[in-house]
């Protein structure tokens, strides 16, 4: 597919499109730029998702005015970014991105951009034409421009023949592209399962080849893309999918390995059902918990390292805090996962052997423990998986339904229960007969 000037263009009837669907703040922006004297479309992933009849997440607009000029038009307008500049314009909680159409890096001057020697593109800060913008973005189908005032979509590179066909197609030649910018392989398999597209044949060939080149991706932007990743109504897909083209050992080296070395497929089910969940509570309006599919996520190299380290330390609890220190050490490297998820992670693991003990206060303790709950659904997803007997997970189920009273009785110590009448000092007593 080559650059030709004149672009296609659709009117919103031809496509079914409704300007009642557009961003009444998004569309606002736009207007006031085109008084200004500037061009301004919405461009990106909410035009593709608009199409599909989805309601997109966020509205992005793309201008020929430079930063400077959009800060000078907006008081709402801050910038930001340094790969990007882009401006953003606040009404209220809400944030819409204004971006300067870019130009392709080949012109670039040093100051502007730069290309790491493998390709990698480190700076894109180079202003460019409508056109050039369409063609440095990533699939067709994330490249058709949106004019709310003339009710158009304008389409340079076959975006709208594709979103037809329901086609994921890099524009480009698909190796280089991916060389620029690793990330799109990741970008690929999202989209492909939020959209239910195919990726087209050339776009998809050199995807396996190309996922070591993740090793290279700062840690701290593979932690925003893993959350877009997962967090979503379709992460069974995407983790399928993330497999499917050996993306999954690049994010998660150490899940990777145990995954491929395990004799039971129980710690690949466990990841599955974790994924499932997350997109049943989520079409359920559920909140969900970052940390706790990463927990799940981790849970395979911890549990290994574990039983391996056992003969080192003094306790299975210490060998279990040893390995999830270790394993969270070492995946850091690939995802920064900060500090608000990696805390309640370790708890949920090391808190996983006090639902082997079933007698004494302590365990009705354990109920009111801030991160129970969580301990709790993760410990039925080992007991689901053959990690547990099931008899464990139903006794917690079911002493969470009972009153304090006939708590105490169902973790009274065995030679208690035996007795008519138990002694009064019971309570203390059992607890440290545990
Ligand atoms: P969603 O918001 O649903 O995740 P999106 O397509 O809007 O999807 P964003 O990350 O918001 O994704 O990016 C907005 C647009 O910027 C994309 O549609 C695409 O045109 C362009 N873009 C984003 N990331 C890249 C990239 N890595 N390479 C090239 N273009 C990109
Ligand atoms: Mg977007």
């Amino acid at each position: 597919m080559s650059s030709n000037n004149t672009p296609s263009t659709y009117s919103f009837k031809d496509l079914g499109l409704s300007a009642k669907l557009l961003d009444k703040h998004a569309v606002s922006i736009t207007e006031r730029l085109v008084n200004a004297g500037f061009e301004a479309y919405l461009v990106g992933g909410c035009v593709r998702d608009l199409l599909l009849g989805l309601h997109p997440k966020d509205f992005d607009v793309s201008t020929n005015a430079e930063p400077e000029q959009i800060q000078a038009l907006f008081k709402n307008c801050r910038l930001i970014g340094r790969r990007f500049r882009l401006a953003h314009i606040h009404f209220g909680r809400n944030v819409i991105e204004v971006a300067t159409f870019r130009g392709p890096h080949v012109k670039h001057n040093k100051d502007t951009s730069h290309a790491h020697k493998d390709g990698r593109l480190l700076r894109d800060n180079v202003y460019g034409s409508l056109e050039e913008d369409a063609w440095r973005r990533d699939f067709t189908v994330n490249a058709l421009y949106l004019d709310p005032q003339k009710q158009i979509v304008i389409d340079y590179v076959g975006g709208i023949e594709d979103h037809q066909n329901k086609l994921l197609r890099l524009m480009g030649d698909p190796e280089t592209r991916y060389k620029e910018d690793p990330v799109r392989l990741l970008r690929a398999v999202r989209f492909k399962a939020k959209l239910n597209f195919s990726v087209e044949d050339n776009t998809e060939a050199p995807m396996r080849a190309m996922a070591p080149l993740l090793k290279d991706i700062p840690a701290a932007r593979l932690y925003d893309e893993s959350l877009k990743l997962f967090l979503n109504k379709n992460a069974s897909l995407v983790f399928a999918g993330l497999h499917e083209y050996g993306l999954f050992d690049a994010l998660f080296p150490q899940t990777g390995l145990c995954l491929k070395n395990a004799q039971s497929d129980n710690a690949l089910k466990l990841i599955q059902q974790a994924m499932a969940n997350t997109e049943s509570r989520l079409k359920n309006d559920q909140g969900i918990a970052p940390y706790f599919l990463f927990s799940t996520l981790l849970w395979e190299p911890v549990r290994k390292l574990t039983e391996q380290n056992r003969d080192s330390f003094n306790s299975d609890s210490q060998a279990l805090h040893a390995a999830a220190n270790e394993v969270l050490a070492r995946q850091v490297n690939s995802i920064a996962l900060p500090r608000r998820l990696t805390t309640p992670m370790r708890e949920v693991w090391t808190l996983q052997p006090r639902f082997h003990k079933r007698i004494g206060m302590r365990c009705l303790k354990f109920i009111q423990h801030p991160r129970f709950r969580a301990a709790y659904d993760f410990m039925l997803l080992r007991a689901q998986y053959g990690e547990l007997d099931p008899q464990i997970a139903d006794w917690w189920t079911k002493i969470q339904t009972l009153n304090p009273n006939e708590q105490k009785l169902l973790t009274r110590p065995k030679s208690f229960k035996n007795k008519k009448k138990p002694p009064k000092k019971s309570d203390n007593e059992s607890s440290s007969s545990e």
